[in-house]
């Protein structure tokens, strides 16, 4: 039996010859905020139309709320789906607009009078309710198309790329909105965006997805700080990632060469000599010296660009073979820096988030 809110198991959607979502297996937990993250393409909207109804999976089941709702048409599922195009009736009122779902399903008069009210004062738009839709900004159509989803009470609404249409503030202050609306409303939601900045705000949990299927599921720190494959690390955040080879291991570390350079990574995956690995470090890592110390374990860079973005500046360096690394540091060292400068670049082994290189096929 199902436990939490949604379960998928098993998922598969193929159009023609090409899978949209391949054997994507799921628990989303009762009052939980989940995004489903991915590039374009990888499947996420494919997966929410599957739970509203909208297309019909290829294999596998969908239970919602413990009951299993292969066979039940979208209207009778307990699920609203907000999308980015607003979708409102132009010719009826913000009221009226709300109400409609109500009035479809026979709720009497004062109910619905209530039920709109009390959705539009959720979504800070009590004062709308005559307007027609055309006199209301980007904003406030998707509140009002928000305030239409949630006035039935579903048990989970899904929403696909929300805020995709609004400028970046509005979209900014949307975001904390809807984060506390979901919370007051205790209400489960799914979540569909591209942006990973969004994702890592407002979610509980975040779902990271590539090509039909799940990379990685996990807390929005675990999926940045711990990354489970190459993909997720490179998809999340900005990251270094090498290309090189083990050279030497015992039972803590292992040293990785990496054009002409040593590395030293931890050990934690039973790394055999000379397999070729991937490895990832975060810009904001890495310490960056303008001086060798004997002390600390180096690697020795050219500096090719600075970037002051405000609160760091970014140092982009190469090494010989020319591959680039991205550090942050603080705005002294560059002052006594120039293009062309040796620098010296550590970071804790620790750091370093290794992955076997037989992921390259998978990719
Ligand atoms: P985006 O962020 O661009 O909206 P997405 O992650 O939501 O992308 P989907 O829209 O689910 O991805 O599409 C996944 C794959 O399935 C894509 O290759 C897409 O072209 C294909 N696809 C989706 N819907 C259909 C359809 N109705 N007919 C044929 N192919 C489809």
């Amino acid at each position: 039996m199902a436990e939490g809110m949604v379960r998928l198991e098993n998922i598969s959607k193929k159009f023609a010859n090409t899978y949209a979502v391949k054997e994507l297996n799921l628990d989303i937990k009762t009052g939980e905020f989940l995004t489903l993250l991915g590039p374009s393409g990888c499947g996420k909207t494919s997966t929410l139309r599957v739970i509203a109804g909208f297309e019909k999976p290829t294999s596998g089941n969908i239970w919602i709320d413990g009951k299993k709702v292969d066979k039940i048409e979208p209207y009778n599922r307990e699920v609203n789906t907000v999308f980015q195009s607003y979708s409102l009736f132009p010719h009826m009122t913000v009221a009226d607009n709300v109400a409609f779902g109500l009035k479809m399903k026979k709720v009497s008069k004062q109910d619905i009078k209530n039920k709109v009210k009390e959705a539009l004062n959720l979504v800070q738009l009590e004062n709308f309710a005559a307007r027609k839709p055309k006199n209301l900004s980007g904003g406030q159509q998707q509140r009002i198309a928000i305030a239409r989803a949630i006035v039935n009470n579903p048990k989970v609404l899904l929403l696909d790329e929300p805020l995709g249409a609004l400028d970046l503030k509005l979209r900014k202050q949307m975001q904390l909105e809807l984060k506390q609306l979901q919370q007051e409303l205790g209400m489960t939601f799914i979540y569909v965006t591209h942006d990973q900045e969004e994702a890592l705000t407002m979610s509980d949990r975040i779902v990271i997805m590539n090509q039909g299927k799940i990379e990685q599921t996990g807390l929005p720190d675990e999926i940045y700080e711990k990354p489970a494959t190459k993909f997720v690390a490179d998809f999340i955040g900005e990251t270094n990632l090498f290309e090189g080879k083990v050279m030497q291991t015992n039972d803590t570390y292992a040293t990785m060469e990496c054009a002409g350079q040593y590395i030293i990574i931890p050990n934690n995956q039973n790394f055999l000599e000379n397999e070729s690995v991937y490895m990832s470090i975060r810009p904001e890592k890495i310490k960056v010296s303008a001086h060798a110390n004997d002390k600390v374990k180096q690697l020795k860079v050219i500096m090719k660009d600075e970037i002051y973005i405000g609160s760091v500046t970014k140092i982009i360096a190469a090494f010989p073979d020319g591959q680039e690394v991205v550090a942050h540091g603080s705005r002294d060292i560059f002052k006594r820096c120039s293009q062309g400068s040796q620098l010296y670049l550590s970071w804790e082994p620790a750091d370093s988030i290794v992955f076997k290189m037989k992921e390259k096929l998978e990719v």
